[in-house]
């Protein structure tokens, strides 16, 4: 057909599988509690007249409270829809040069993929051996860099004095600082954005405010990189976000005790998870997510996602060179950790 030259053709991403029915679900990072009661009280209060309405396109209301959160000004605030939304935005603005762009060979699995869409050129730079970034790696040519930090699906943190190598090596490349899961660990490199005008950082309430269903992302940088980015925001789209989203955002960044509660929970069951993954023969790096990362000694991780699943406990496995022996299991509440580490047991004792 002479019409398919003209269309834009992609490999798109995956995203975990969202089963129906009673699962034990440990396969997207979710938070295993509920978001903040305020949070529901906010969705309840949206009224008819705000959804016969467009919503507020400026969302001044969300950035206003995320900008007093975070002691910014709010010209150093950008919202979207989850992450996702932030982080396609920032592709799509920042690296429009010719240079390839970089970022890790394992990583978020979605940056290949915005480079694909956008038409962006990238370069894949290898972690190394024990999946560490390697700071002195990123000094080349580049037309901007990625990294996910704790990275994702890895669980490791990359110090902040390698994240200011990376900065000051490339003053001519944007920098975006992926934190979806820094609130389980890590410090955060916010504080260096004063200092480097070059990094945007980005944050989502999808994992430690329990929000992944509403779709609220948020990203920081200079006033002057934030303007770029709502001036590409509202050529694609004014209304990103809904009018319950903006009102149920701020609840969850109000909430900062809730905030604390439920995260602190996680943290405690992945502390725990550690130790009892390890008994049971897994090895892992140090996690600094809400997830680990880990592989086992004599059984293939392959096999092992596959009989979790008859088991209806899904975990995260990716068939990609150097990872296809790892499972990246979503720490869940006491009661779905206790009857995985039994699932385990019973699947290795079995061999
Ligand atoms: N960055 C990383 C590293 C992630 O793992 C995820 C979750 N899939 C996201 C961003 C996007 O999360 P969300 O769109 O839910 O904010």
């Amino acid at each position: 057909m002479s019409y398919e030259m003209n269309i834009r053709k992609v490999v798109p991403y995956t995203p975990g599988e969202q089963p129906a029915g009673k699962v034990i679900k440990l396969n997207t990072n979710e938070c295993p509690y509920p978001p903040s009661p305020r949070v529901m009280e906010a969705i309840r209060a949206t009224g008819e007249e705000e959804l016969r309405k467009y919503p507020d396109p400026d969302c001044k209301a969300l950035i206003s409270a995320i900008a007093s959160y975070y002691r910014l000004s709010e010209d150093q605030v950008f919202v979207g829809v989850g992450s996702d939304d932030v982080l396609s935005m920032c592709f799509l603005t920042y690296f429009a040069g010719d240079k390839p762009i970089l970022f890790p060979d394992i990583t978020y699995s979605f940056y290949d993929v915005w480079a694909e869409v956008y038409r962006i050129p990238y370069k894949r730079i290898p972690l190394k051996e024990d999946f560490s970034v390697d700071a002195e790696d990123y000094r080349v040519e580049n037309g901007g860099i990625v990294l996910a930090n704790p990275n994702a699906p890895t669980g490791i943190f990359t110090g902040l004095e390698d994240i200011e190598r990376i900065l000051s090596a490339s003053p001519d490349s944007v920098v975006i600082v992926d934190e979806a899961y820094i609130d389980f660990g890590g410090e955060s490199a916010l504080t260096l954005l004063p200092r480097y005008e070059n990094l945007v950082v980005t944050r989502t309430m999808s994992k430690s405010r329990a929000l992944a269903g509403l779709r609220v992302g948020y990203a920081f940088g200079s006033p002057k990189l934030i303007k770029y980015l709502s001036d590409v925001r509202f050529s694609v789209n004014s209304y990103t976000m809904n009018s319950p989203a903006l009102r149920a955002g701020v609840a969850a960044i109000e909430d900062h005790d809730y905030f604390c509660e439920i995260r602190d929970k996680v943290v405690a069951t992945r502390d725990r998870a550690e130790r009892e993954l390890r008994e049971l023969g897994f090895s892992f790096q140090k996690s600094s997510t809400n997830f680990i990362f880990a592989e086992h000694k004599e059984c293939p991780a392959e096999e092992i996602f596959q009989k979790l699943k008859e088991k209806n406990i899904y975990v995260r496995y990716f068939r990609k060179p150097r990872i296809d022996n790892y499972l990246r299991i979503s720490i869940g509440t006491e009661e779905e950790m206790d009857r995985l580490f039994e699932a385990l047991r019973e699947i290795l004792s079995d061999r």
